[in-house]
């Protein structure tokens, strides 16, 4: 699971001035934004105003109606890991969320392994010359690691490091290639060490060769739990942050949907003094004022909201993009297609498909099914458009997955994000640094979350990034009070 940066959470802001109530304004509505305005929403003395582009709650995190079935923008379910969080949630959700036990498989090599991978399963599925030669390929890494340590200068130097030259030629090279469209050799070493989850299998083998001394010392984000509770609700991803918005304006908040941020209004000390967003709905800019901030929107979008930001760090933001999501929401005349939640596929179009009525989703009618097939993709590039070819394609590799056939699809629905994983490039991090060291300066911002800080979480990691945050303006709130 990655453990999320804290972009700029542990800045110290300056207490506001002395106005009642306190005005916090959140920027964006995904599981961050969400959960920052529910931990400031009933403080005494604080009004919380939430301002989302979307016309539904949730960002990333969330289920589209199409017809008479719920769709979710890639298969979301909640961890347990934060315990805080996750109580809290399930408070505030009721009897809308239930539990589900994880069943997720990868289809490799032929054979189906679960996920995450077991050392046990990967005995039965591969074949002994090429297991034995991924064991050693990762004891001379570990062996050569330990006595010439050596920082990886990119993500397939990290990837040998902590998985040996075989492993990582026979699972990562071409799957991580294909599915952010540039080679490993391009992307940085960061995103391995904070993203990508150790291969459970593999953790066991190292466990063996630390008995002899041989230790691990890359760093890497632990490895998935085999045993494990998800949350989910019957109508998909959508349940959560449509109760956390209802959380918020029954205790008192304002949330602002189909509104996209439009311009941060600053004061002669460079702190944001008001947020403008546009009504979609009439088309009519609005403006609240604020004493802090908590944005959770992408990088980009505040910038280009901000005045008196300088050409070099506009420029350092252009160098941090974001990889594009197209989700194929299908609709099956079939019971049933997976024998679990989701399976990630390794040499499809498709890199991972969720069939969420295993986890509970109602789907109407009962007797078919909903499959969320998901891409990665570039904005307008062809998977983006859904072109003929790309349904084509889909198509033919569902029917060689023996999932379903051509005839057995009734609707087939396009879901899109443009913001769906930050891409972790080569050099990144320098022009990160001066975006970050510049959003420092403003005395009354933070930013956070997936977008506003540029990493990895998953949703009870950013619900965690927006408690911080919002624990922060409390605190500042509180010295201000007693100051
Ligand atoms: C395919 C996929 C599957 C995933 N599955 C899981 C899972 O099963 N479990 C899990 O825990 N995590 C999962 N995640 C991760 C999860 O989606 C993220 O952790 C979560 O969405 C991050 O929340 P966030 O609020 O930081 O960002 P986001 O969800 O991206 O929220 C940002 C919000 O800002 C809004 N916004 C953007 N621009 C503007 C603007 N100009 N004005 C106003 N608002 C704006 C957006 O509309 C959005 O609502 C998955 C992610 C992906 C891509």
């Amino acid at each position: 699971m990655a453990s999320p940066a804290t972009p700029s959470s542990d800045q110290s802001l300056e207490p506001p001035p002395s106005t009642t109530p306190l005005r916090v304004v959140v920027l964006g509505g995904g599981p961050c934004g969400l959960y920052a305005a529910r931990r400031l929403v009933g403080q005494p003395g604080v009004h919380v105003t939430l301002i989302e582009k979307e016309a539904i709650p949730g960002g990333l995190a969330t289920s589209h109606r199409r017809g008479a079935n719920f769709y979710d923008l890639g298969t979301h379910m909640l961890h347990e890991f934060d315990k805080e969080i996750c109580d809290d949630v399930l408070a505030i959700m009721g009897d809308e969320s239930f539990p589900v036990d994880l069943n997720a498989k990868i289809r490799w090599a032929g054979s189906f392994y679960r996920y995450p991978l077991q050392f046990s399963d990967m005995l039965k599925g591969i074949p002994p010359w090429t297991l034995g030669k991924c064991v050693a390929g990762l004891l001379i890494a570990q062996t050569r690691q330990k006595l010439f340590p050596r920082v990886p200068k990119n993500a397939e130097e990290a990837l040998q490091q902590l998985y040996g030259d075989m492993l990582y030629r026979f699972f990562f090279k071409d799957f991580t290639h294909r599915y952010w469209g540039f080679p490993t050799t391009e992307m940085s070493a960061t995103f391995i060490t904070s993203k990508m989850p150790r291969l459970t299998a593999v953790d066991m083998i190292k466990k063996i060769l630390a008995k002899f001394g041989i230790k691990d010392s890359v760093k890497a984000v632990d490895s998935a739990l085999l045993e494990e509770t998800l949350h989910y609700a019957k109508t998909g991803a959508e349940a959560m942050p449509r109760r956390l918005a209802r959380f918020i304006t029954d205790h008192g908040g304002t949330v602002h949907l189909n509104s996209p941020l439009t311009a941060l209004d600053r004061g002669p000390d460079g702190r944001v003094t008001a947020v403008r967003f546009r009504d979609n709905a009439t088309g009519a800019e609005h403006r609240v004022e604020a004493d802090h901030v908590i944005n959770t929107v992408p990088l980009k979008y505040l910038l280009d909201a901000l005045s008196g930001v300088p050409a070099s760090v506009r420029e350092a933001a252009g160098h941090l993009r974001y990889k594009p999501i197209t989700i194929h929401g299908l609709l099956i005349n079939k019971p049933k297609c997976l024998d679990a939640l989701y399976i990630y596929y390794r040499e499809r179009l498709f890199h991972r498909i969720g069939e969420p009525k295993n986890a509970g989703l109602a789907v109407d009618p009962p007797d078919h099914t909903v499959l969320i097939v998901e891409t990665t993709c570039e904005i307008g590039d062809e998977k983006w458009n859904a072109t003929p070819a790309v349904r084509e394609k889909i198509i033919a590799d569902l029917e060689a997955e023996a999932i379903c056939n051509r005839d057995q699809i009734v609707e087939w629905h396009v879901l899109h994000a443009e913001t769906g994983y930050p891409v972790f490039r080569l050099g990144f991090e320098p022009h990160h640094e001066t975006v970050k060291e510049f959003l420092k300066s403003i005395p009354n911002l933070q930013t956070t979350g997936r977008q506003g800080g540029f990493c990895y979480p998953n949703m009870h990691s950013a619900m965690r990034m927006g408690a911080t945050a919002a624990d922060t303006v409390l605190k500042a709130h509180q010295l201000a009070a007693t100051a």
